[in-house]
């Protein structure tokens, strides 16, 4: 249920990672990929990709109270970060302002994936359907947006066709966000298709070095870091060249950034819920050592970090 609160919120509506896999064994974490909904006392709603998680973040709209204005910034337009855009209940109501945001000039803007999408092979509604007003923005790797007294700050993230991680800041109060992030430490992504082949040239691992950096610029000292974990530390060795870090990854990126509180994000399609538990287990382990609380993204669990 969505409420304003004199808190910063977020509640996960899908972390699964390429394809939506809503089945028995996967209930407990959830099949719906990925969308986080962020909740400030502004009563804003800021909503991260259109997974198909977005559809329930739509249904819960419904029961509104703050102003009928919302934005939803896309990390990347990978299908599984857009398939619920058509089916985002706002856009059918005239009292919403939709705000879309995404990274300008690469690959497909989400201006044309947004309208594309409502082609009539896809789907029977015409997009002149769409009720609410909405914008387009399109945002550079390190822009700051100010949504209320909200800032989201964003940077470049290490995936396939390009992607961002965001910061939300709320008085004293953050946390950061990159659903399919890579670290910038084995090759550099771009919008070609990578084969297995590690960097080698001193520039581009020098140029890695300085946006690994701005990211963890960001990261460091937030409340709370959700980000890739798609991969354990064999799948990572066979398969860096799609652009998810493991789980590793995320809990070293936590340690190193002083963050109290890592969730893992971007569950491989076809985990169960007992195998997430089981390569989840020994971070959680190592977490209670080290004073790091770790958890895998779970559908429908809510994070408040009082102001
Ligand atoms: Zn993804
Ligand atoms: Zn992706």
């Amino acid at each position: 249920m969505v409420v304003t609160s004199p808190s910063l919120r977020a509640c996960v509506y899908g972390a699964r990672g390429s394809l939506p896999n809503p089945v028995a064994s996967t209930a407990r974490y959830g099949g719906a990929t990925t969308c986080l909904g962020v909740f400030t006392p502004d009563g804003i709603p800021i909503v991260f990709d259109a997974g198909s998680g977005l559809f329930d973040l739509g249904l819960e709209l419904r029961h509104h109270k703050g102003p009928r204005e919302l934005h939803v910034l896309f990390t990347h337009t990978h299908w599984d970060h857009v398939l619920a855009l058509p089916f985002f209940e706002p856009l059918y109501d005239p009292s919403w302002t939709v705000h879309l945001h995404s990274l300008r000039g690469r690959l497909d803007p989400v201006r044309d994936i947004f309208v594309g999408s409502y082609g009539k092979r896809y789907i029977p509604v015409p997009l002149e359907q769409i009720g609410a007003k909405v914008t387009v923005h399109e945002l550079d790797f390190f822009d700051e947006v100010r949504i209320g007294s909200s800032t989201v700050r964003c940077c470049r993230a290490n995936h396939p066709g390009y992607a961002l991680g965001f910061r939300v800041e709320h008085g004293d109060r953050s946390l950061f966000f990159a659903s399919d992030a890579a670290l910038f430490e084995d090759m550099l992504f771009e919008d070609r298709y990578h084969t297995r082949q590690r960097e080698t040239c001193p520039e581009v691992l020098e140029e890695m070095r300085g946006l690994q950096q701005r990211m963890e610029d960001l990261v460091r000292g937030v409340d709370l870091l959700l980000f890739d974990a798609n991969y354990t530390d064999d799948e990572y060795e066979a398969l860096f060249h799609y652009g998810h870090a493991s789980m590793s990854h995320a809990y070293d990126l936590a340690r190193r950034c002083g963050v109290p509180h890592v969730v893992f994000w971007h569950h491989d399609r076809g985990r169960t819920d007992d195998e997430v538990d089981a390569i989840t287990k020994p971070y959680v382990e190592r977490g209670q050592q080290e004073g790091l609380v770790v958890e895998g993204a779970r559908q429908g669990t809510w994070y408040e970090l009082k102001l």
